[in-house]
């Protein structure tokens, strides 16, 4: 059974990474709300690509009023929930092999916005569901694939969908790297302020800023800092190098 299903894998690779970069094309971070649309046109329009992915598979699908998709694996009360997410974070600068909504295949390795995380790992999890059935594997219990689209916001996807439907007693959530990952860090989303009598006291930091996001660990910092000479930096550089 083993060998079947790396088998199976290996003739529909190309599919599947033709599935991963057709949802990777799509912008799908969030945006603001629009009637119907609760994050706005990217999360809804690629929410309907997967399930449209989905239903020529030949899975029943639903739409839960663009906060989520379910295909299910059979007619059969799910046991196991499988809980992926189709929004991004924003695409940020700094891209060197490619843009980030232009998905391309080099080295061996797929880039582009959300082809690990999570749009990749979703569309695996979708071909696992058609290998099951394509080889006509028999399951005791039905499989349901959950697919959010605020996973990067906060998940009140889940919140809207856990309201209406109940919990499977399994749950996993492919969301990150093969195999497993089993600890994730904390988020802790502060806001810190402190007051100082005004000064124009040199030198001094004028301001500063890094990061898109909050959840993006940020990739360029910048600040204005006033009344220091420059060859003191180029000193200080020197020492640090
Ligand atoms: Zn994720």
């Amino acid at each position: 059974m083993k060998k079947l299903i790396e088998e199976y894998f290996e003739q529909n690779r190309e599919l599947m990474i033709r599935d991963i970069m057709r949802l990777v094309r799509i912008k799908s971070d969030k945006e603001e709300a629009k009637e119907g649309k609760p994050y706005g046109d990217g999360p809804a329009e690629v929410l309907a690509v997967a399930l449209e992915m989905a239903s020529e598979m030949g899975f029943k699908t639903r739409n839960y009023d663009n906060y989520v998709g379910a295909i299910d694996f059979d007619d059969q009360k799910n046991k196991l929930d499988i809980l992926a997410h189709l929004d991004v974070v924003p695409g940020g600068d700094g891209w060197s092999v490619t843009e980030p909504f232009n998905p391309v295949v080099k080295d061996g390795r797929l880039y582009g916005r959300g082809t690990i995380d999570d749009k990749g790992p979703a569309v695996a999890a979708l071909y696992a569901m058609k290998a099951v059935k394509d080889l006509n594997i028999p399951l005791k219990a039905g499989v349901r694939l959950i697919l959010g689209t605020d996973e990067e916001c906060g998940s009140s996807d889940i919140r809207y969908y856990y309201g209406i439907e109940e919990e499977a007693p399994m749950t996993f959530s492919p969301d990150a790297s093969f195999p497993v990952v089993n600890i994730e860090k904390g988020g802790l989303q502060g806001k810190f302020e402190s007051r100082f009598e005004e000064s124009t006291e040199t030198p001094r930091i004028v301001s500063f800023k890094a990061g898109i996001k909050s959840n993006v660990i940020p990739g360029e910092a910048a600040a204005v800092v006033e009344g220091i000479d420059p060859e003191e930096i180029r000193d200080c550089c020197d020492a640090v190098t």
